[in-house]
């Protein structure tokens, strides 16, 4: 519980708006520039709002950028034309299923329902494409679902977020600016704006009809996490540091409800000691993981989240991935994989005891594990560690990369209804405030990071971003009228 000093200065109170000096007016602020905060902003936009988005740090993005871009969504048509059969119940089942049954079903099942209509207008009407993605299928996903860009990367579909906003005269975006407070109404508890430091000096207020949160979560927050999610304190953080938990704080003052707050993303295969991510595709097409005694040490397919902690449990925290020149050739693309390639994470070998050697793992018992690893990959004998997932089996030139794990974003936050709405402890919303993305609880349990199915994160950022962009465009262009109305109506009386 937030206490009443903590309170005094995450939140500025004010009894009479009016006589604040505001320096801006806006209809929709929008607090955050990652992929929630821009696809809200061309929501609210496109609806006719005056839109202002202030970002924290000099340039937008946020974790959407260090993302690989993978959107799920149920009933394209994308998927249509590829004869993929799916549903948002599917989708919806899929998700509960891996998060234990630990999400808002109703609004796991909205955001379920909304995914599609989100990547028909990203490829529609803002032009940006996003195509389906059929060459491999993450775990715990039932159906091809994943729609992404060719080079699989965050920082690309956030370039042409920003190319589009660029076309909206109603969107002005500041960047070096980080809210500092929110500035609420001492009476009623309704969101007026915020107090926002710009280029570093002295403090603008911002008026604003309705405030988006789409500030992500708490990752770079060691002392929150210390909190709430002790066993990452102290591991290695790989998203971005701008995500510094504020929203949280700030929503948590106002009342608003907390949930899932020990749930997150972590990944089990970052190339090691380059920091950079080796997708999992190389798990999904077929390939595996082993420790430093030449070993596999569990199902790699049950999840890359939760796969961080097997992997960490290793000795020196490390696994090595292999996998084979299929695959490899089918990630060349992805502009990550580029990155470990140039890093010299990558490492070609003719075969199995030749990879062994490079890593210093004991050659007899790895191709031991080999062996057994494609037994069981062409159906001759049952996986011990009951992996049933296999693709093709493995074929030399093999590839070997030294990988660990990281923690990548919370996923714990502010209770939201279907609108996009922050919801108090006592079930009423706040007023005029919205949240999506990280700043909200997402849809990945409890807590823990096995609850998180493969691209979750995206999903809350993006739909919710969505919905809280167009809702909140619409009230505050309906408050705008009926101020409007007002005006003129006291004008008449007055003639
Ligand atoms: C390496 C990596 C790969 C990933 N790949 C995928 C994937 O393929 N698919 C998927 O679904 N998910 C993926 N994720 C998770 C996904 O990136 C996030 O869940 C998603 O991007 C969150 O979006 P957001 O808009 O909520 O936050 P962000 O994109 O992080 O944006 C938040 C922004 O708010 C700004 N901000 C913070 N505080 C303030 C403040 N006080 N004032 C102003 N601005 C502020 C930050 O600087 C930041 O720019 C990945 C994450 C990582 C780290």
């Amino acid at each position: 519980m937030v206490t009443e000093t903590e309170k005094e200065s995450l939140l500025l109170y004010t009894v009479s708006p009016d006589e604040l000096p505001w320096d801006v007016e806006v209809d929709v602020l929008v607090i955050g520039g990652g992929g929630c905060g821009l696809i809200a902003s061309l929501a609210a936009a496109q609806k006719g709002a005056q839109v202002f988005l202030v970002e924290k740090e000099k340039a937008a993005g946020g974790n959407t950028s260090l993302s690989q871009a993978m959107v799920p969504a149920a009933g394209t048509r994308f998927q249509r034309e590829a004869g993929i059969k799916d549903s948002v119940d599917l989708m919806t089942e899929d998700i509960l299923h891996k998060n234990g049954y630990g999400s808002d079903p109703e609004l796991t099942r909205h955001v379920a329902q909304e995914s599609a209509k989100l990547v028909e207008w990203l490829n529609d009407s803002l032009g940006i494409r996003l195509d389906l993605v059929t060459e491999f299928i993450y775990p715990g996903h039932s159906q091809y679902r994943i729609h992404a860009n060719r080079t699989k990367k965050g920082a690309h579909l956030v370039n042409e977020l920003l190319q589009a906003a660029a076309r909206y005269d109603n969107i002005s975006i500041a960047y070096n600016a980080p809210a500092k407070r929110l500035i609420v109404d001492r009476q009623g508890g309704a969101v007026l704006g915020a107090e926002v430091e710009i280029g570093g000096i002295g403090k603008n207020l911002a008026r604003a009809k309705k405030v988006i949160f789409a500030l992500n979560g708490f990752g770079a927050n060691r002392e929150m996490l210390a909190k709430y999610i002790p066993e990452m304190k102290d591991a290695y953080y790989f998203g971005h540091e701008g995500n510094t938990g504020e929203g949280i704080l700030w929503g948590e003052a106002l009342g608003a409800a907390l949930e899932c707050m020990g749930a997150y993303q972590a990944h089990g295969s970052v190339a090691h000691p380059h920091g950079t991510l080796l997708t999992y595709v190389t798990v999904s097409m077929g390939g595996y993981h082993v420790n430093l005694d030449g070993k596999r040490f569990v199902n790699e397919y049950h999840g890359y989240s939760e796969h961080a902690l097997d992997v960490l449990a290793q000795k020196e925290g490390v696994a090595i991935a292999v996998f084979d020149e299929r695959i490899y050739q089918t990630i060349l693309d992805y502009e990550d994989f580029q990155q470990c390639i140039k890093a010299g994470a990558v490492k070609k070998f003719g075969n199995i005891r030749e990879l062994a050697v490079s890593f210093r793992l004991p050659p007899d018992e790895m191709e031991r594990t080999h062996k057994g690893f494609l037994r069981a990959a062409r159906g001759e004998a049952e996986d011990p560690l009951g992996r049933r997932e296999f693709g093709k089996p493995l074929e030399p030139p093999l590839y070997g990369v030294k990988v660990t794990g990281a923690l990548f974003h919370t996923q714990g936050g502010l209770k939201v209804n279907k609108h996009a709405q922050v919801i108090r402890r006592d079930g009423t919303p706040i007023q005029n405030l919205y949240a999506g993305g990280g700043t909200a609880a997402g849809f990945s349990g409890k807590s823990g990071p096995a609850g998180y199915l493969s691209a979750n994160g995206l999903l809350a950022a993006l739909v919710l971003g969505k919905i809280a962009g167009e809702k909140a465009a619409k009230a505050a262009l309906v408050l705008g009228k009926t101020a409007g109305e007002k005006a003129a109506k006291a004008a008449l009386v007055e003639q």
